[in-house]
């Protein structure tokens, strides 16, 4: 079954008839595409793919399985027509179609369709990957490993955070992929904000640094952190490094087809609590990743979704104490059917690099 069928067939469950894909990354997902205004409609017997002039051709050269039609610039006027036969309950993406798009959809649409809120059902589908996207996350994932090997060597100690996150940034473009996001790089102090902005201040000996970036190639997202110690640290940093990297390495032990994302969470969240940093954890322990950075599944404590095989999913506990510092160590973690294996290569436990 293509991807475009595997949707449809969750319409009947959602009492839909078809699906209207608005979502530029659902769209890409569906039909290839990668320009930046499209639509997909999706049902039993309907795969409509629309675009205006500018992209016909890339249209013509990526969408294929879909009949590709030529509509204004404003894509909704194209949905004037078209449409089966009788009354139809139509799904629209409601997690990402702005208020002012569903009114202008309402007055275009003939009045015998009826459009429904039906957010998240291309994401479902996404979340569980084929092998040609677990490749493409792979390749993401050893490039970043192959990245942080290079910082490494060079050293961190006297450059400034935001040199750092220029270099990492530069680095993957130079090796033919592009971040998947504005790299995070956090010392000393300023490491007790979990997505610190790089300032333009040199690292110092004998700090925690924190680095988090990811890889993105043929559209596929990696994610790692990595906490490295420029030094010899206080004993209260190397503790508060020592427990990060073994709740991390707890969380990753529990990945597999089974446990909610609650229970995963709850692993590594009893390591933390365990040595007495609780309240100093204050986010979730991982998200999915795809086409997109954050995607499902989630591993949180209101997470109530078994995981299953083929999920690709970070596990990124981390430690933040305002006035002293933090750590985060994050790797990202497939699920297989014998439990699960992790993607990105480099080590993880405590190192100095300075
Ligand atoms: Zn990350
Ligand atoms: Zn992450």
């Amino acid at each position: 079954m293509s991807r475009a069928d595997r949707v449809a067939a969750r319409l009947p469950g959602r009492e839909l008839d078809l699906l209207l894909v608005t979502d530029l990354v659902n769209v890409r997902y569906l039909t290839g595409y990668t320009g930046t205004n499209g639509i997909a409609v999706v049902g039993a017997r309907t795969r409509r793919f629309l675009t205006d002039f500018r992209y016909v051709e890339q249209a013509k050269a990526q969408v294929s399985g879909f009949d590709r039609e030529t509509a204004p610039r404003e894509l909704r006027l194209g949905l004037a027509d078209g449409w089966p036969e009788g009354p139809l309950r139509v799904g629209f993406e409601d997690q990402h179609l702005p208020v002012r798009s569903l009114a202008a959809l309402r007055e275009t649409l003939p009045a015998r369709i009826e459009l429904v809120p039906a957010g998240g059902l291309v994401e479902e589908e996404r979340a569980r990957k084929e092998p040609g996207e677990i490749a493409a996350i792979r390749a993401a994932a050893a490039l970043t490993d192959e990245i942080y090997e290079w910082v490494a060597e060079r050293g961190v100690v006297g450059r400034t955070e935001r040199a750092l996150a220029i270099a990492l940034e530069h680095e993957m473009r130079v090796r033919g992929a592009e971040p998947a996001f504005a790299a995070i790089v956090a010392s000393g102090e300023h490491g007790a904000q979990p997505h610190a902005v790089p300032r333009d201040v040199p690292v110092a000996a004998g700090v925690l640094i924190t680095l988090d970036m990811g890889a993105r190639v043929d559209g596929y997202c990696s994610d790692c952190t990595r906490t490295w110690a420029t030094g010899a640290l206080s004993d209260e940093l190397a503790a508060l490094h020592a427990t990060v990297v073994e709740a991390e390495q707890a969380g990753v032990a529990a990945v597999r087809p089974g446990p909610t994302g609650r229970e995963v969470d709850a692993v590594a969240r009893d390591v933390i609590e365990a040595a007495g940093y609780g309240e100093r954890f204050g986010h979730g322990l991982g998200h999915g990743v795809g086409l997109e950075i954050h995607e499902a599944p989630r591993l949180a404590q209101t997470d109530e979704a078994p995981l299953a095989a083929g999920q690709v999913v970070t596990v990124e506990p981390g430690i933040y104490v305002p006035g002293l510092g933090g750590a985060r160590v994050e790797d990202l973690v497939l699920v297989t059917d014998a439990g699960h294996e992790v993607l990105s290569a480099g080590t993880r436990a405590p190192r100095v690099v300075a």
